[in-house]
């Protein structure tokens, strides 16, 4: 089986995230592999080892994302794409991200795609279900369970704490969701391997693409941090006392009543 996984590099999830002149400051931040897509990863490990087939880990960004590439490579994946857009691109969106994805991905024949539901960072959750309509093949969302027979591919999805059932076939392309692995560590022997395992780098030019045919549909006007949240307060004493206080704060302070 033919198994990609797309995979973004990201802020760590402990970061705090700092903002100036309008960017969010990446200088001196750790970053990971997308959460989700370390599911993605998992899975795909999975279900190689299941079926046959080799996994491929993909990623749009620069140099810095082949740690990333590499880090799946040590848990198991067989190799590594980056495609690199610092010399061509200075910005981007889901539309860019995910037109590249499809050119790249346009020929290769890939059985399953595995993407994340959403990045922690950028967060709109459209890369995968974009890429799908640009291959012109099934997606499904958020799953938490997967299971290939021949062709025919049974999935359970998280539906907001409840779940769906759904029957497609290959190629398909999902969406992992928390819930359908525990990704391993790399092992010591998996990185010693990882060394060695194929990382490519290509550019736009590799994908017949130039900067006119990707160019960012979105502009963003400002990014700014949500207001500090004031301490809550703590109403003590007798309960009348405290609800005629709490209608007292509502109307008065919070203005609200
Ligand atoms: C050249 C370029 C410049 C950019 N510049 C900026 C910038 O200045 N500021 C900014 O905020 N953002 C920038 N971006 C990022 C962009 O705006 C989005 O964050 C990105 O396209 C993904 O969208 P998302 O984060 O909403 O991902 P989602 O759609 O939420 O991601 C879902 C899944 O899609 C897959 N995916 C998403 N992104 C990638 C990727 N890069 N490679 C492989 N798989 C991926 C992963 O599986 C991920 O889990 C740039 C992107 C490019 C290509």
């Amino acid at each position: 089986m033919n198994i990609v996984v797309l995979l973004k590099r990201t802020f760590d999830t402990e970061e705090k995230i700092s903002i100036a002149n309008g960017q969010v400051q990446e200088e001196g931040a750790e970053f990971i592999i997308n959460p989700y897509d370390e599911y993605g990863v998992e899975e795909a490990i999975r279900l190689r080892d299941n079926h046959g087939g080799e996994v491929t880990v993909v990623s749009v960004g620069g140099e810095e994302a082949e740690k990333q590439l590499r880090t799946a490579l040590a848990m198991g994946a067989d190799k590594a794409v980056l495609i690199n857009t610092e010399d061509d691109l200075d910005e981007g969106d889901q539309f860019t991200t995910a037109k590249i994805l499809t050119s790249y991905l346009t020929d290769k024949n890939a059985d399953i795609i595995l993407a994340g539901n959403v990045a922690i960072d950028g967060g709109s959750g459209q890369v995968g279900p974009r890429v799908a309509e640009g291959l012109g093949i099934p997606y499904v969302t958020t799953i938490t369970q997967i299971e290939v027979n021949g062709k025919a591919v049974s999935i359970t999805r998280d539906v907001e704490g409840d779940s769906e059932s759904i029957q497609t076939s290959l190629p398909v392309l999902v969406t992992c969701q928390q819930g359908l692995n525990e990704p391993r560590y790399p092992s010591l022997p998996g990185i010693m391997k990882a060394k060695k395992k194929p990382l490519e780098e290509i550019e736009l030019d590799d994908l017949d693409l130039d900067e006119e045919d990707v160019r960012a549909k979105i502009k963003t006007l400002d990014i700014y941090l949500p207001p500090q949240k004031a301490a809550g307060r703590l109403l003590e004493g007798d309960i009348s006392a405290q609800v005629d206080e709490l209608v007292g704060l509502l109307r008065n302070e919070a203005k609200v009543i």
